[in-house]
């Protein structure tokens, strides 16, 4: 079996279950993707901080976040702190580099080679429906 599905949890699939909307389940815990141009997040420009929707962990900062017009938020950097997991993903007739939240399996999308050369040539291409935003307290 090729990457693209995230490992089973029999402890946590239920509170998954319970509290995620069905396109957070699918995308984090059945490895879906959401449509293009439909995430909450893809045009959001606040301050703040995004989160794994499904175990809370660290995952990138607004200042990490730039408009490539993908039609998925993107990021050039992940956070320090995140230690991302990388899978190779040979679905869809392609070969690219799936990516997972450490601390649940949680699949969030794909990092490609075509991001902004200054911040190191990266694109992490992220559903937004993975990702809980908690935008900066206003001033
Ligand atoms: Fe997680």
């Amino acid at each position: 079996m090729s990457s693209g599905t995230p490992k089973f949890d029999p402890e946590r699939d239920g509170e998954w279950r319970s509290r995620l909307s069905p396109i957070q389940y699918y995308v984090t815990r059945e490895g879906g993707t959401e449509r293009p141009m439909t995430g909450a997040l893809n045009m959001e420009d606040r301050g703040g901080d995004y989160f794994c929707i499904c175990c809370g962990s660290l995952l990138f900062t607004s200042e990490m976040k730039f408009h490539s017009g993908c039609g998925w938020p993107a990021f050039h950097t992940e956070h320090p702190d995140a230690g991302i997991r990388r899978l190779e993903d040979t679905t869809h007739g392609m070969v690219r580099v799936e990516v997972r939240c450490s601390g649940c399996d949680a699949h969030l999308g794909h990092v490609f080679e075509d991001g902004p050369m200054q911040f190191g040539g990266e694109r992490y291409c992220i559903n937004s429906a993975s990702l809980d935003f908690v935008p900066e307290a206003e001033e």
